[in-house]
């Protein structure tokens, strides 16, 4: 695998994404002082980001603030064509972006593809939506009195975002934001700075004025320190960690921030013995499987009622044996290493942890070979959950299966996690899925399919798996304010 991907990168159409400058009030601006970008495959250094400091970050405040006015001053209409032509310059440059985002995440080019078309939906949703901030009109409680409701943009924004998604992160995020009439600055995650640098190019060639987009990277607390303590900026969203998340929810309570927060996740999957085996297991590959299980959304608990449970394991097994694990640029790869070595050693510690606690482990072995960020898909089955993957997250390719035996006993066990953020029931009885779909705590449940996001869908957990929404109308309110007017006395 050694060179593949520095030999990739040096055959991109658009060089300039790789020279890791950012985009600070409208000017692509370097430091001398650097920080390297390295494969997760390989562990080989692939290119070089220029590190920004608290001063930078300063700087962009400064110029995001100076470009509110003009910005939220435009027609929506104006603002969504600048968005659809992002959107647009980001799908003709899909193969560069993704490229980028395999170079430096992993995961396997089909699904970096995937990621640049999903990021760009966004962009292209959050248009349309920006023209729809409808506000109200709330029939009176005072005589002569006309009473409206509007919503306005909230001011400058910022966002934390992760390494597992780092186009699409940073869309979901902008989109909402620009189309609000927002400017927003952008602290991507240290492992990926290349595809949200390539991306802000894109925003500057669609029109983006300068100030209302930017990207710096660097170190995450020097950075995030004064987008927490300035009081310009009015709102930040981050996804990330629960840890990371409450630490930016404490260091936004002195100025007030109007905070979302898209945090873990310990997604309940739960089959009942009503299913048709073979789509149940097809889902269960999706959920657990994609971004090679790097995925807030990933089945983490699957729960199968116990009528159909050794040969659900054994098909699920046979399923997990055909995945190829390898370089992400290599076509036949379906799982990729770890973007970092602690998620690799978590997803080890859990399957040494569980196998000692009684799990029966089947590993396809492959990809131990590969380097320490490499992870074999594996099987955990008679799970429990006082093993350590039952109760916390995994974000890799580790499968936990459970075994129940009713209704009442699954939806207790799924509920007691203080994760919520999706949840996968797979039944064919109608009146048993609405039942669950009522009675399960998370933000997003799939109902006999393992796909369900995109943009027009509110995105976001219950309990310690966040607060506020991305994507939706919801996701578009959380760049806004509301404002009540009441106009008195027009009988006079
Ligand atoms: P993280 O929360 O540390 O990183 C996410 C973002 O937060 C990155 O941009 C990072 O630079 C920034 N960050 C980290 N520490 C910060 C701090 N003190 N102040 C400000 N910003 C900070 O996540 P991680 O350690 O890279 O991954 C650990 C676990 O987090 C994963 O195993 C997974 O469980 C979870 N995670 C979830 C998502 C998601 O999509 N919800 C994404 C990434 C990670």
């Amino acid at each position: 695998m050694a060179g593949i991907t520095k030999r990739r990168l040096q055959s991109l159409r658009r060089r300039d994404f790789l020279t890791g400058a950012a985009l600070i009030d409208g000017q692509w601006v370097t430091r001398d002082e650097k920080d390297v970008v390295v494969d997760p495959a390989t562990e080989e250094h692939i290119a070089e980001v220029s590190r920004y400091s608290a001063t930078d970050v300063s700087h962009a405040i400064a110029a995001a603030e100076r470009a509110l006015c003009s910005w939220r001053e435009l027609l929506p209409a104006t603002r969504g064509a600048i968005l659809r032509c992002w959107a647009r310059l980001m799908l003709d440059h899909s193969d560069d972006l993704a490229v980028l985002v395999t170079s430096e995440q992993g995961k396997p080019l089909s699904e970096a593809r995937h990621e640049i078309a999903y990021g760009a939906g966004f962009l292209d949703w959050f248009a349309a939506e920006g023209e729809r901030a409808y506000g109200e009109t709330i029939p009176s409680h005072k005589l002569g009195s006309l009473l409206h409701v509007r919503m306005q943009p909230i001011g400058v924004a910022a966002a934390i975002t992760p390494w597992n998604f780092p186009v699409a992160m940073v869309t979901r995020k902008a989109g909402a934001a620009l189309a609000a009439g927002c400017p927003i600055i952008v602290k991507p995650a240290p492992e990926t700075p290349l595809s949200a640098l390539a991306v802000a190019r894109l925003a500057e060639e669609a029109g983006v004025p300068s100030g209302v987009f930017q990207v710096l990277v660097g170190d995450p607390i020097e950075l995030s320190t004064p987008l927490l303590s300035d009081t310009r900026i009015r709102a930040l969203s981050f996804t990330g960690s629960t840890q990371v998340g409450r630490l930016l929810l404490e260091g936004s309570a002195a100025t007030v921030k109007k905070v979302s927060l898209e945090l873990g996740g310990h997604a309940p999957f739960l089959v009942f013995d009503d299913v048709d085996l073979g789509k149940a297991v097809k889902g269960l590959m999706a959920a657990k499987f994609a971004t090679s299980g790097q995925d807030c959304l990933a089945a983490n608990r699957i729960y199968v009622q116990r009528r159909i449970y050794d040969a659900f394991v054994d098909s699920f097994a046979g399923a997990i044996a055909k995945l190829k694990v390898g370089h992400g640029l290599d076509a036949a790869t379906d799982i990729g290493p770890m973007t970092k070595l602690s998620v690799a050693n978590k997803c080890r510690a859990q399957i040494d942890d569980a196998a000692a606690k009684g799990a029966r482990v089947f590993s396809s072995k492959q990809g131990d070979e590969l380097g320490a960020n490499f992870v074999a898909p594996t099987l955990l089955s008679d799970v429990t959950e006082d093993m350590l993957i039952g109760h916390e997250e995994t974000f890799g390719p580790v499968a936990a299966v459970l075994p129940f035996d009713s209704e009442e006993e699954v939806i207790a066990r799924a509920n007691t996690n203080e994760m919520g953020l999706a949840g996968y029931v797979y039944t064919d009885n109608l009146r048993r899925a609405l039942r669950l779909s009522e009675q399960l705590e998370c933000g997003m449940i799939g109902v006999n399919t393992a796909s369900f996001t995109g943009p027009p869908i509110p995105f976001g957990g219950w309990k310690q798996s966040g607060l506020g929404r991305e994507g939706s109308r919801h996701g578009l309110a959380e760049y806004m304010e509301l404002k009540y007017v009441c106009f008195g006395d027009l009988t006079g």
